[in-house]
């Protein structure tokens, strides 16, 4: 180590436990789950489905509670938090991204990028997240005038442009092809590389995990191996 001190930690959680339950049946989502985020980091999960990855970026996105254990972001404990302290949590400091894009079809991209600019309390222009993921000569096409890659880099720019201190993303080259997957990979390290948001990736694809700084991996709903990457490579550098 070169003495640098090292980023504050934006995610903790401890013993952090969700169990379903419906009807008779108790569905053990996680079992435990100890984990950290430094600020600026890019993330990879991996893990077979149903090893509680989704579940796991839910809690910590303020979208779901764990059944016990702690969640904290920053100094923030999302565990015990009421309903609108979860929802402004999520409003003012994260970003998400999901398989599928969820654009309003009847809005060009720079439309759906504004609907969000319009209620955040210090965006970036609606442009300029639509320059910083490739689309900045695309801003008034419509989604169905979008191939899937280019809609998910709207739905990219449309979670930026608040400018979240993270990024949640759950399966975002699920529905693309490889070539196009890569783009919206470029698109995501890019935002991480441009203003620090820690970024969180789930992914079934592996390769996709050579280019994160770290690497944690889910199991039957725990962390069995968390790993950091000696050299990160480019997206354009992997095949899947
Ligand atoms: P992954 O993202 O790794 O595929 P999930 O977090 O989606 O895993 O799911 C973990 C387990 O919890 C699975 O067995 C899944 O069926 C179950 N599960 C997830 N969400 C719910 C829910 N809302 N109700 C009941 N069971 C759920």
């Amino acid at each position: 180590m070169t003495g640098d001190v090292a980023p504050p930690i934006v995610f903790r959680t401890r013993a952090l436990a969700k169990v379903y339950t419906s009807g008779e049946v108790a569905v053990h989502a996680l079992r435990g789950v100890d984990f950290e985020a430094r600020a600026g980091e890019f993330i990879v999960l991996l893990g077979p489905s149903g090893s509680g990855k989704s579940t796991f970026l839910n809690i910590i996105g303020g979208l779901d509670r764990p059944s016990s254990g702690e969640a904290w972001f920053q100094d923030r404990d999302l565990s015990h938090a009421d309903d609108r302290t979860l929802t402004r949590y999520r409003r003012d400091h994260v970003g998400f991204v999901f398989q599928f894009y969820n654009l309003v079809p009847s809005l060009t991209a720079r439309e759906n990028v504004r609907l969000v600019t319009e209620i955040a309390k210090r965006p970036m222009r609606a442009e300029e997240a639509l320059d910083i993921v490739g689309l900045g000569a695309r801003m008034d096409h419509f989604p169905a005038q979008l191939s899937g890659g280019e809609q998910q880099r709207v739905a990219i720019a449309r979670a930026i442009a608040k400018r979240p201190e993270v990024l949640l993303c759950d399966e975002p080259t699920g529905a693309l092809d490889s070539a196009t997957g890569i783009r919206v990979l470029e698109a995501l390290i890019r935002v991480n590389e441009a203003f620090g948001a820690t970024t969180l990736v789930i992914t079934h694809n592996a390769a996709i995990a050579e280019t994160a700084h770290r690497v944690i991996r889910f199991a039957d709903g725990r962390i069995v191996a968390s790993e950091t990457n000696p050299t990160r490579r480019q997206p354009a550098e992997i095949e899947w």
